[in-house]
């Protein structure tokens, strides 16, 4: 696969995250973790099978799901839920906090590495498995305030 040595390093990491777990590494794997890495940062499944439809045209939507979902699971990508519309996925792995606007539904990170160390330690105290912690702002994007005011 000649495209293969476009992003060598993001597809090394997958490659061998899939092999330390014993996983076959496909064609739609690499390309729909290509896809979400190397694209906009944070992308909707439906927006993930948009940019793969045309580079593997055989995959379908639940494929698209399932193996963004296995992604997650790899370390490989984080879900961001911001209660409203699509799950986005999101491949900047290193903590920050994301915002949201309840008008647009833009969705923009916020450089700032989550503190949520005494809640996490509250959740394990209750008997929860802690994964990791998200921060969501809610309010209006720049944009949306501006025409509020006009
Ligand atoms: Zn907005
Ligand atoms: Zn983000």
């Amino acid at each position: 696969m000649a495209a293969l040595a476009e992003h060598p390093t993001v597809d090394e990491e997958l490659v061998a995250r899939l092999r330390a777990r014993g996983l076959r590494v496909t064609s739609q794997r690499v390309v729909i973790h290509r896809a979400l890495r190397t694209h906009a940062q944070h992308l909707s499944a439906e927006q993930v099978f948009e940019h793969v439809a045309v580079s593997l045209p055989g995959t379908s939507l639940p494929t698209v799901y399932a193996t963004l979902e296995l992604l997650v699971e790899l370390g490989l990508a984080r879900r961001v839920s911001t209660g409203a519309g699509p799950t986005l996925f999101d491949s900047r792995l290193e903590p920050h906090a994301h915002a949201v606007c309840s008008e647009c539904g833009a969705l923009a990170d916020i450089d700032e590495p989550l503190r949520a160390e005494a809640a996490v330690r509250r959740a394990r105290a209750a008997g929860f498995r802690p994964d990791h912690a998200q921060l969501v702002i809610w309010g209006r994007c720049a944009k949306c305030a501006e025409n509020q005011r006009s």
